[in-house]
């Protein structure tokens, strides 16, 4: 089965075409400056030949027909008609509480979609007008939505609630949904099977470490808790994201500068993280070079992550009740052992044990704990695109 998955943004769309049930990736790309000018980009994969094109992109429809006309090439093409695409399986930021699973799109779904465009008004009407041209030029081969929210759905009220007037929740929806759901999902099955047990017998915290960063604690398969809320500046320190701080914060600081709500959130969302931190960068790897030369404030930005993700990990044993494995997974997560090893440094009263040696690993999957931590550690390097074709093919069926 060849499922195309579609990951569209407002002028960007990622798009890769992959066999779930084997795993092999035929090809993928980037459309991007769609509206502007339209740049494309086309991997076939264990082929040499990259096709880097400028093609006038003015909608989203001519980036996907740019997408399917280079499946079909027959040059460098993957498959011999768009018959061969047996369903699209389109990503879709926000779910509301209405989406607890992937779907098949329907028009009442396409309405239930367009109903949480309040919750995430940058990305939910780019993902819609993504469905709305693969729709126009692949009709009748089916779609699928798959949420990043939906996995959070079973969360319990008190690990989602807001200490907020309730009104705000029945009336406004406000509460804490969770963002990187597909990634979190794919991580814990993979652990399981790597651990060799029933994901419903374990309690796992994945750490989805990456530009944004997100931590779920996931018991017996589904999701308990996660750090980012009711959007994803919530939680965690990140590249540029501030995470977790005093709302009163906002008050002193747009009186003090004169700032009004759209400044301060920028400053929050774009300004922020270990880059505001730092004052050097969001990319871990510019923080390590950084402090390795003694900057102080890169050394602090790094230590401060750490100390956060470690505080989130012991907190989500707490909520559990106790924890098999730690997953570690994204950017970060599978490629900085100095950022790991800082996170695990310190946990051995709760039997987490990391081995520097296997610790030294990046880019794929491993144990990384010592033989007698009774809490194992995983890298684990995460497939969204993956986890997005299995659920497609799965209702595409
Ligand atoms: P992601 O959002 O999952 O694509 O992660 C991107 C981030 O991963 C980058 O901004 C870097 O901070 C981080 N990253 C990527 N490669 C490395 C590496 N080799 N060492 C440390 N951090 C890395």
């Amino acid at each position: 089965m060849n499922i195309l998955v579609i990951n569209a943004g407002s002028s960007s769309l990622k798009y890769q075409l992959l066999n779930p049930e084997t795993q092999q990736v035929l090809a993928k790309g980037l459309c991007e400056r769609i509206g502007i000018d339209g740049k494309f980009t086309y991997k076939p994969e264990g082929k040499e030949a990259v096709k880097e094109a400028d093609v006038a992109m003015p909608t989203h429809n001519e980036a996907i027909k740019a997408v399917l006309d280079a499946l079909v090439d027959p040059a460098n093409g993957v498959i011999g008609s768009m018959k061969e695409i047996d369903a699209v399986g389109h990503r879709v930021v926000h779910g509301g509480e209405k989406f607890a699973k992937s779907v098949l799109i329907t028009d009442e779904v396409m309405a239930a979609i367009e109903e949480c465009n309040p919750l995430a008004p940058l990305h939910n009407p780019a993902n819609i007008i993504g469905i709305k041209a693969c729709q126009a030029l692949l009709p009748g081969t089916p779609m699928v939505a798959v949420f990043d929210t939906a996995f959070h759905q079973t969360m319990p009220p008190a690990a989602y609630m807001y200490a907020l007037p309730y009104e705000y929740y029945e009336k406004d929806k406000v509460r804490r949904y969770g963002f990187h759901g597909t990634s979190h999902k794919y991580v814990t099955q993979r652990a399981a099977a790597m651990l060799g047990k029933p994901i419903e017998e374990l309690k796992l915290i994945s750490c989805h470490l990456g530009n944004g960063s997100s931590i779920a604690a996931v018991d017996g398969g589904k999701s308990v808790d996660t750090s980012m809320g009711f959007t994803p500046l919530a939680g965690l320190p990140m590249g540029t994201r501030c995470g977790d701080i005093d709302a009163g914060i906002l008050q002193y600081l747009m009186n003090k500068y004169g700032m009004d709500i759209d400044k301060m959130l920028n400053v929050l969302n774009k300004k922020s993280g270990v880059e505001g931190l730092s004052c050097v960068s969001s990319d871990f790897r510019d923080l390590e070079a950084a402090a390795a030369k003694g900057d102080s404030k890169a050394d602090l930005a790094q230590k401060k992550f750490a100390y956060e993700v470690r505080k989130y990990v012991g907190s989500y044993a707490a909520a559990m009740g106790g924890v098999d494995a730690v997953i570690f997974t994204a950017g970060v997560g599978e490629n900085d052992k100095a950022i790991r090893s800082m996170v695990c440094a310190g946990l051995d009263f709760m039997g987490l044990k990391l081995d520097d040696n296997a610790n030294d690993v990046r880019g794929k999957e491993a144990v990384i704990s010592a033989a007698d931590s009774k809490v194992k550690v995983l890298l684990i390097p995460t497939n969204e695109e993956l986890m997005i074709a299995i659920d497609t093919a799965a209702l595409a069926k």
